[in-house]
């Protein structure tokens, strides 16, 4: 980055014209945008079922629950592990024929499994990409609520290693609740028999994660854990590809440029990938440095600039493994950008760089 460049971006003025995202802006900036449909701000009352317990909940319009086919639900777009109040941490779900899987599970995933219509009680099989909190932060709420509102089935959780005890953990977090309602509600449903971890493991090959009637699921390790930190510790993070029978939809998770994430990727659909301000990337690196300095070589500033990926980057991959479409999610902005005026130009501009099919800045709620 050139010295009158850098100051304009500390001065938070490199950035694409902020745009208020809008549906009219989208449709402008995204070329091409088939298919896509946002949730309109007032959606239609949502159906509601008795659950066991008696108590309403919502549940998909019935007109997206008899719906045939596969519809992306983008429930969190916000890079992690920094909290705001108008977007929600990672979390998309997939509804194959009516039927919800979630991917991912960050800080506000249950809000916006509501707010989507997709319901929660509904939610029985969960895909981990890797078990950063951004990712898992919800996961104790979503079991806790499913079970005390009344889900009598299972819930089964895939991931990469870590996730039985992450599953485990979260169950003995609810248990005082489990206790309580148990003795004094006549509860019935055996919450250690409910939910269940299971892991697989991270290779430079595609491992069959999950498959039943509606989806099949492969896992690749993709490469947001660097070499050395991936020495000090057993933990892997991953890329899922979902295949359904009308498309197939790639999930990167959070990570740098990555061969194995090409190949997994190969000719997708739906390409959902993170990605990350390239001036941040920038600034990241620099304070790596300085951090580094100071004697602390491990540095946050290092694990952002190292590990995610630069509008470029997402190009790069999309392009070499010929995807359809990209969708953007897990966005670590510029700063200043405040709200909801992302920057949503640079980011297809920068992808664009290297890819010159369909882009798409994703946002909470966005149904494609
Ligand atoms: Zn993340
Ligand atoms: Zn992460």
């Amino acid at each position: 980055m050139s010295e009158s460049r850098r100051t304009r971006f500390e001065r938070g003025l490199l950035r694409a014209e902020p745009q208020p995202v809008t549906r009219r802006n989208l449709l402008k900036n995204a070329a091409a945008l088939t298919a896509v449909t946002l949730v309109p701000a007032a959606l239609p009352s949502a159906a509601y079922a008795q659950t066991e317990g008696g108590i309403a909940t919502t549940t998909l319009p019935a007109e997206r629950a008899t719906k045939p086919g596969t519809s992306l639900v983008l429930l969190g777009t916000r890079a992690g592990p920094g909290i705001d109040l108008t977007r929600s941490q990672s979390g998309s779900a997939l509804v194959v024929d009516g039927r919800p899987y979630l991917i991912d599970c960050g800080y506000g995933t249950l809000r916006q499994l509501v707010a989507s219509k997709v319901g929660y009680l509904q939610i029985n099989t969960i895909f981990f990409t890797h078990l950063h909190d951004d990712h898992t932060g919800d996961v104790p709420a979503l079991f806790s609520f499913q079970w005390t509102n009344g889900k009598s089935t299972a819930t089964d959780a895939y991931g990469p290693y870590g996730t039985a005890r992450l599953v485990a953990a979260s169950v003995a977090l609810i248990r005082t609740n489990v206790e309580i309602r148990t003795a004094d509600e006549g509860r019935t449903v055996d919450v250690d028999k409910q939910f269940h971890g299971h892991e697989v493991s991270a290779t430079d090959t595609p491992v069959r994660m999950f498959a039943d009637d509606r989806v099949e699921v492969t896992a690749i390790e993709n490469t947001h854990y660097p070499p050395r930190s991936k020495a000090a510790m057993p933990h892997r993070s991953l890329a899922l590809r979902v295949v359904t029978k009308d498309r197939s939809i790639v999930f990167a998770g959070d990570t740098a440029y990555s061969a194995n994430l090409v190949k997994l990727a190969r000719g997708a659909d739906v390409f959902v990938c993170e990605v990350a301000d390239a001036g941040v990337l920038e600034q990241m690196e620099e304070r790596s440095k300085a951090a580094a300095a100071t004697g602390n070589p491990n540095n946050i500033y290092r694990h952002v600039a190292e590990t995610h990926s630069s509008p470029a980057e997402v190009g790069r991959m999309a392009s070499e493994a010929g995807v359809k479409m990209v969708v953007l999610n897990h966005q670590l902005a510029g700063p200043s950008t405040g709200d909801l005026a992302y920057p949503v130009t640079s980011f297809i501009q920068g992808v664009r760089e290297r890819y010159s099919g369909e882009v798409l800045v994703g946002q909470d709620l966005m149904v494609l």
